[in-house]
Protein backbone atom coordinates (compact mmCIF):
# COMPACT_ATOMS: atom_id res chain seq x y z
CA UNK A 1 0.00 0.00 0.00
CA UNK A 2 1.22 3.68 -0.89
CA UNK A 3 2.52 5.69 1.91
CA UNK A 4 0.26 8.30 3.05
CA UNK A 5 1.51 11.74 4.50
CA UNK A 6 -0.66 14.51 6.44
CA UNK A 7 0.76 18.13 6.25
CA UNK A 8 -0.45 20.71 8.64
CA UNK A 9 0.32 23.98 7.93
CA UNK A 10 0.52 25.20 4.07
CA UNK A 11 3.29 27.92 4.60
CA UNK A 12 6.23 28.37 2.79
CA UNK A 13 7.91 25.05 4.23
CA UNK A 14 4.88 23.14 4.95
CA UNK A 15 3.45 24.14 1.47
CA UNK A 16 6.82 23.02 -0.24
CA UNK A 17 7.13 19.73 1.40
CA UNK A 18 3.26 19.12 0.05
CA UNK A 19 4.46 19.81 -3.28
CA UNK A 20 7.61 17.33 -3.60
CA UNK A 21 5.50 14.95 -1.63
CA UNK A 22 2.90 15.73 -4.86
CA UNK A 23 5.69 15.83 -7.43
CA UNK A 24 6.77 12.01 -6.18
CA UNK A 25 3.48 10.90 -6.53
CA UNK A 26 2.92 10.11 -3.25
CA UNK A 27 -0.54 10.82 -1.14
CA UNK A 28 -0.97 13.59 0.87
CA UNK A 29 -3.40 15.37 3.44
CA UNK A 30 -3.02 18.92 3.11
CA UNK A 31 -4.76 20.71 6.28
CA UNK A 32 -4.85 24.92 7.00
CA UNK A 33 -7.28 27.39 9.46
CA UNK A 34 -6.91 29.21 6.10
CA UNK A 35 -9.39 28.29 3.41
CA UNK A 36 -7.04 30.78 0.81
CA UNK A 37 -4.39 28.09 1.80
CA UNK A 38 -6.45 25.19 1.24
CA UNK A 39 -8.07 26.58 -2.06
CA UNK A 40 -3.89 27.26 -3.11
CA UNK A 41 -3.09 23.42 -2.49
CA UNK A 42 -6.52 21.74 -3.46
CA UNK A 43 -5.05 21.06 -6.82
CA UNK A 44 -1.71 20.08 -5.15
CA UNK A 45 -2.57 17.68 -2.33
CA UNK A 46 -4.65 14.56 -2.69
CA UNK A 47 -7.02 16.10 -0.34
CA UNK A 48 -6.99 19.62 0.99
CA UNK A 49 -9.29 20.21 4.19
CA UNK A 50 -9.80 23.85 5.99
CA UNK A 51 -9.18 22.57 9.81
CA UNK A 52 -7.71 23.74 13.16
CA UNK A 53 -5.33 20.89 14.13
CA UNK A 54 -5.23 21.75 17.44
CA UNK A 55 -9.10 20.28 17.86
CA UNK A 56 -9.00 17.21 19.15
CA UNK A 57 -12.12 15.78 17.88
CA UNK A 58 -10.77 17.00 14.02
CA UNK A 59 -7.76 15.14 14.16
CA UNK A 60 -9.83 12.34 14.70
CA UNK A 61 -12.09 12.59 12.24
CA UNK A 62 -9.97 12.74 10.07
CA UNK A 63 -8.17 9.69 11.00
CA UNK A 64 -5.03 11.72 11.45
CA UNK A 65 -3.13 8.36 13.08
CA UNK A 66 -3.60 5.93 10.16
CA UNK A 67 -1.10 8.21 8.13
CA UNK A 68 2.38 6.96 8.14
CA UNK A 69 4.24 10.01 8.69
CA UNK A 70 2.59 13.54 10.31
CA UNK A 71 4.60 17.08 9.54
CA UNK A 72 3.95 19.51 11.81
CA UNK A 73 4.17 23.03 10.18
CA UNK A 74 2.47 25.54 11.63
CA UNK A 75 4.69 28.30 11.70
CA UNK A 76 4.59 31.26 14.25
CA UNK A 77 1.79 29.83 16.73
CA UNK A 78 4.24 28.01 19.35
CA UNK A 79 1.72 26.95 21.34
CA UNK A 80 -0.64 25.54 18.30
CA UNK A 81 2.67 23.56 17.11
CA UNK A 82 2.88 21.95 20.62
CA UNK A 83 -0.77 21.30 21.16
CA UNK A 84 -1.00 19.34 18.00
CA UNK A 85 2.18 17.63 18.49
CA UNK A 86 1.11 16.55 21.81
CA UNK A 87 -2.60 15.36 19.99
CA UNK A 88 -0.64 13.37 17.40
CA UNK A 89 1.65 11.87 19.81
CA UNK A 90 -1.51 10.79 22.19
CA UNK A 91 -2.94 9.07 19.12
CA UNK A 92 0.02 7.33 18.61
CA UNK A 93 1.02 8.68 15.07
CA UNK A 94 3.81 6.20 13.80
CA UNK A 95 6.32 9.44 12.78
CA UNK A 96 5.93 12.92 13.32
CA UNK A 97 8.04 15.75 12.14
CA UNK A 98 7.84 18.99 13.37
CA UNK A 99 9.54 22.61 12.11
CA UNK A 100 10.82 24.11 15.52
CA UNK A 101 11.07 28.04 15.83
CA UNK A 102 13.24 28.50 18.58
CA UNK A 103 15.66 26.21 20.82
CA UNK A 104 13.04 26.41 23.59
CA UNK A 105 10.15 24.98 20.90
CA UNK A 106 12.35 22.31 19.80
CA UNK A 107 13.46 21.32 23.57
CA UNK A 108 9.38 21.11 24.67
CA UNK A 109 8.67 18.89 21.24
CA UNK A 110 11.78 16.47 21.63
CA UNK A 111 10.06 16.35 25.70
CA UNK A 112 6.83 15.47 24.17
CA UNK A 113 7.02 13.22 22.19
CA UNK A 114 8.55 14.57 18.72
CA UNK A 115 10.09 12.17 16.41
CA UNK A 116 11.81 14.37 14.60
CA UNK A 117 12.37 18.03 15.45
CA UNK A 118 13.91 20.31 12.24
CA UNK A 119 14.82 24.10 12.62
CA UNK A 120 15.05 25.10 8.51
CA UNK A 121 15.94 28.31 8.74
CA UNK A 122 19.09 27.84 11.41
CA UNK A 123 20.16 24.65 9.46
CA UNK A 124 19.95 26.51 6.22
CA UNK A 125 21.88 29.29 7.77
CA UNK A 126 24.77 26.54 8.86
CA UNK A 127 25.02 25.30 5.62
CA UNK A 128 24.72 28.92 3.66
CA UNK A 129 27.86 29.57 6.23
CA UNK A 130 30.13 27.26 5.30
CA UNK A 131 29.34 28.41 1.92
CA UNK A 132 30.47 32.08 2.25
CA UNK A 133 33.05 31.06 4.26
CA UNK A 134 34.73 28.99 1.22
CA UNK A 135 34.03 29.91 -2.12
CA UNK A 136 34.63 26.05 -3.10
CA UNK A 137 32.28 24.65 -0.50
CA UNK A 138 29.20 24.37 -2.77
CA UNK A 139 27.48 22.49 0.25
CA UNK A 140 27.73 21.14 3.60
CA UNK A 141 25.20 18.55 5.39
CA UNK A 142 26.06 17.95 9.16
CA UNK A 143 26.20 14.30 10.08
CA UNK A 144 26.71 14.47 13.84
CA UNK A 145 28.78 17.54 15.64
CA UNK A 146 32.12 16.17 14.83
CA UNK A 147 31.12 14.45 11.24
CA UNK A 148 30.02 16.01 7.82
CA UNK A 149 29.55 15.67 4.23
CA UNK A 150 30.48 18.69 1.63
CA UNK A 151 30.10 19.32 -1.95
CA UNK A 152 33.93 20.79 -3.09
CA UNK A 153 35.39 22.01 -6.35
CA UNK A 154 38.00 21.22 -7.78
CA UNK A 155 40.87 23.95 -8.62
CA UNK A 156 44.17 24.41 -10.37
CA UNK A 157 45.59 22.46 -7.37
CA UNK A 158 43.80 19.12 -7.70
CA UNK A 159 43.92 18.99 -11.73
CA UNK A 160 44.58 16.03 -13.76
CA UNK A 161 46.02 14.71 -10.43
CA UNK A 162 44.42 11.27 -9.43
CA UNK A 163 42.74 10.42 -6.03
CA UNK A 164 45.93 8.04 -5.02
CA UNK A 165 48.26 10.49 -6.11
CA UNK A 166 46.22 13.00 -3.59
CA UNK A 167 46.15 10.55 -0.97
CA UNK A 168 43.22 11.96 0.88
CA UNK A 169 42.51 9.51 2.91
CA UNK A 170 45.65 8.60 4.55
CA UNK A 171 47.26 12.47 4.72
CA UNK A 172 43.68 13.82 5.40
CA UNK A 173 40.99 11.02 6.77
CA UNK A 174 37.92 12.20 4.29
CA UNK A 175 36.68 9.89 1.79
CA UNK A 176 35.65 10.64 -1.67
CA UNK A 177 32.20 9.80 -2.37
CA UNK A 178 31.63 10.75 -5.62
CA UNK A 179 32.55 12.61 -8.52
CA UNK A 180 30.44 15.07 -10.58
CA UNK A 181 31.52 16.23 -13.86
CA UNK A 182 28.81 18.35 -15.49
CA UNK A 183 25.90 15.73 -16.23
CA UNK A 184 28.11 12.15 -15.36
CA UNK A 185 28.45 11.54 -11.37
CA UNK A 186 30.59 8.64 -10.45
CA UNK A 187 29.19 7.25 -7.72
CA UNK A 188 31.88 4.81 -6.90
CA UNK A 189 34.85 6.49 -7.69
CA UNK A 190 38.48 4.07 -8.42
CA UNK A 191 41.78 4.92 -6.92
CA UNK A 192 43.80 5.89 -10.35
CA UNK A 193 40.41 8.17 -11.41
CA UNK A 194 41.64 11.72 -12.60
CA UNK A 195 40.32 14.94 -11.24
CA UNK A 196 39.52 17.88 -13.60
CA UNK A 197 39.68 21.72 -12.51
CA UNK A 198 35.60 22.42 -12.11
CA UNK A 199 35.10 19.23 -11.01
CA UNK A 200 32.54 18.59 -8.46
CA UNK A 201 33.68 16.37 -5.30
CA UNK A 202 31.79 14.66 -2.07
CA UNK A 203 33.54 13.97 0.40
CA UNK A 204 33.07 12.76 3.50
CA UNK A 205 35.00 13.20 6.85
CA UNK A 206 35.68 15.03 10.62
CA UNK A 207 35.36 18.42 10.42
CA UNK A 208 38.53 19.39 11.19
CA UNK A 209 39.91 17.54 8.79
CA UNK A 210 37.67 18.86 5.68
CA UNK A 211 39.02 21.86 7.04
CA UNK A 212 42.98 20.50 6.24
CA UNK A 213 42.06 19.33 3.05
CA UNK A 214 40.51 22.59 2.02
CA UNK A 215 42.88 24.53 2.97
CA UNK A 216 45.40 23.09 1.73
CA UNK A 217 43.89 21.49 -1.75
CA UNK A 218 40.89 23.89 -2.40
P1 LIG B 1 6.20 29.43 7.14
O1 LIG B 1 7.28 30.05 7.97
O2 LIG B 1 6.46 27.97 6.85
O3 LIG B 1 5.85 30.19 5.89
P2 LIG B 1 3.62 30.35 8.16
O4 LIG B 1 3.52 30.88 9.57
O5 LIG B 1 3.53 31.32 7.05
O6 LIG B 1 4.94 29.43 8.10
O7 LIG B 1 2.52 29.24 7.88
C1 LIG B 1 1.96 28.44 8.84
C2 LIG B 1 0.64 27.93 8.33
O8 LIG B 1 0.04 27.17 9.38
C3 LIG B 1 -0.35 29.04 7.97
O9 LIG B 1 -0.85 28.85 6.65
C4 LIG B 1 -1.45 28.91 9.04
O10 LIG B 1 -2.73 29.22 8.51
C5 LIG B 1 -1.35 27.44 9.42
N1 LIG B 1 -1.85 27.18 10.78
C6 LIG B 1 -1.63 27.91 11.89
N2 LIG B 1 -2.26 27.36 12.96
C7 LIG B 1 -2.90 26.26 12.49
C8 LIG B 1 -3.73 25.26 13.09
N3 LIG B 1 -4.04 25.29 14.38
N4 LIG B 1 -4.20 24.24 12.31
C9 LIG B 1 -3.90 24.19 11.00
N5 LIG B 1 -3.12 25.11 10.36
C10 LIG B 1 -2.63 26.12 11.09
Amino acid sequence: MKKQFAIIGLGRFGGSICRALNEQGLEVLAIDTSEEKVNEFASVATHAVIADATEEMTLKSLGIRNFDHVVVAIGDNIQSSILTTLMLVEQGVNHITVKAQNDYHEKVLNKIGAHKVVHPERDMGVRIAHNVVSKNVLDYLELSNEYSIVELEAGKLVDKRSLTDLDLRLKYGCNVMAIKREDDVNVSPAPDDILLEGDIIIVVGADSDINRMEEALF
